[in-house]
């Protein structure tokens, strides 16, 4: 996999003050649909929505830092940030073959495989997350899908979380509509299950599902009245116009997701991706920029990678309309900073946490 971003050469055309990509809406149907309308105006997705975003993601970055910070300020309260606390409550062992993913039974990790665990455990750390200011308790399975031996553990999980007074989130996988509304009545308020990158790309970094299997779960879960959590990863060998195309087709779907989780890679030993050259941070920041403008009043979580950020670049991301992280030393199986560190960079930028029930939306 190689690394084949470019900048164009001109990069001159710059409009501060009509975001117009915000106006596109799909009307064709499924994954491959590529008529979006432009104010009334029928489009081909390419031509139209693409060559725009390409030009707001491509524009001199100070005007686009303006034209995000324009757009988040006028949708959320811009010294707010919501902190979700995730935890693994099923490690390793999994049958799917995402190439960044430590826990992937085929990538050859020397990860173990553990159990789901109990009840009892996922709520003891709940509680402590709780108390340590997180507003969302979110819970990971390294798991295709869900087995039917499981759900039962797995709504119980959920109940005892959304009694704490936390918001819920899982992810788990695919999910059957069955499962789906198991998870919603037990309290589930949020699904995450990122599209990782673009359609095109892929297939370069899992074969085990489709693009399409992805986008079909999200529909599902979000037609169940679940709030859709997804987002991706940039910095996996993918060319520019793939971050630009993820991000079109989140900002697609039939509603905006709640929350877009924007991970930078980090290249975990034993994957495919463990050599993959880094991506240059004012790629990544423009990266948030362009969810931030496409998604105005979606929740843009700088995910993943933080632990290699310096502060300056995380602010520079909060400008761009980053208005989410993940607090607690570990992601899964990755590093995170921990909360004491957080804390003194939430200080330093006079930001303060959302707290449970605010989404921080004006
Ligand atoms: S990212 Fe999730 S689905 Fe993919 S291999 Fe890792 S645990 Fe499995």
């Amino acid at each position: 996999m190689q690394l084949e971003d470019k900048m164009p050469a001109d990069n001159a055309h710059t409009d501060l003050e009509t975001p117009t990509i915000t106006v596109y809406k799909k009307t064709g149907e499924g994954v491959n649909a590529d008529e979006f309308t432009l104010d009334g105006k029928k489009v081909d997705q390419k031509s139209a929505a693409r060559e725009e975003a390409e030009r707001i993601y491509n524009q001199p970055f100070m005007d686009l830092l303006y034209q995000a910070q324009t757009v988040h300020r006028e949708n959320f309260d811009p010294n707010q940030v919501q902190r979700s606390k995730l935890l693994s409550i099923k490690t390793g062992g999994c049958a799917e073959d995402c190439a960044y993913c430590s826990q992937s039974a085929r990538n050859g990790s020397k990860l173990s495989a553990s159990k789901l665990m109990e009840v009892q455990a996922v709520l003891a750390e709940a509680q402590k997350a709780k108390e340590g200011g997180a507003s969302r308790y979110c819970m990971g399975a390294a798991w295709r899908s869900p087995k039917e031996r499981d759900m039962a553990v797995l709504e119980a999980m959920v109940q005892g979380v959304k009694e704490m007074g936390m918001e819920t989130c899982m992810t788990l996988g695919m999910l059957e509509d069955e499962q789906i509304h198991r998870l919603k009545d037990a309290g589930l308020d949020y699904y995450n299950h990122n599209i990782d990158t673009s359609e095109r790309y892929y297939s370069e970094i899992i074969t085990t599902r489709t693009f399409a299997d992805r986008i079909s779960t999200l529909n599902r879960v979000r037609e169940a009245g679940i709030k859709v959590c997804a987002g991706g990863i940039v910095g996996m060998g993918e060319k520019q116009m793939d971050r630009i195309d993820m991000l079109l087709t989140l900002a697609s779907l039939d509603e905006h997701p709640d929350s877009v989780p924007i991970n930078m890679l980090i290249p975990m030993e034993d994957t495919p991706l463990a050599e993959v050259q880094k991506l240059d941070p004012i790629e990544f920041v423009r990266t948030i920029a362009l969810a931030r403008i496409l998604m105005p009043r979606s929740h843009v979580r700088l995910s993943a990678g933080r632990t290699d950020m310096t502060d300056e670049l995380q602010a520079m991301c909060f400008f761009a309309g980053a208005n989410s992280i993940f607090v607690g030393d570990t992601l899964l199986t990755a590093d995170n900073p921990d909360e004491d560190k957080d804390a003194v960079l939430f200080n330093k930028l006079g930001i303060t946490a959302m707290a449970v029930g605010c989404d921080g939306k004006k």
